[in-house]
């Protein structure tokens, strides 16, 4: 199976698509396959995602982090924020630590 389009994606493409189903619930979204996926995020979505304690499948990189952010702001364990947000928990912790650098 081909890989996503997208770079350092490693999900699969669905099949006769050049993205795999993520992404192309972004180019849905947001109609654009060549967006930044850093720069995108809804604030009004993250605060209601924060609050639902959920990350949608078309969620941006951005409003992942955003959304694990919130909530370890809320005391939930990184295990538990990576398992919310579908990443490593490594990614987690990084995460964290970069918003208190940059809060510092
Ligand atoms: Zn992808």
């Amino acid at each position: 199976m081909r890989p996503c389009s997208i770079d350092d994606c490693t999900t699969p493409a669905q099949p006769r698509h050049a993205f795999c189903e993520k992404h192309s619930t972004r180019i849905r979204r947001w109609g654009d396959p060549d967006f930044t996926q850093w720069t995108v995020a809804d604030d009004m979505d993250v605060q209601l995602l924060i609050e639902q304690q959920r990350v949608p499948e078309g969620a941006t990189r951005l409003e992942r982090r955003l959304i694990a952010v919130g909530l370890s702001e809320r005391g939930m364990s990184a295990a538990r924020v990576a398992e919310v947000v579908a990443v490593d928990p490594r990614t987690v912790h990084r995460w964290r630590a970069k918003t208190r650098q940059t809060a510092a």
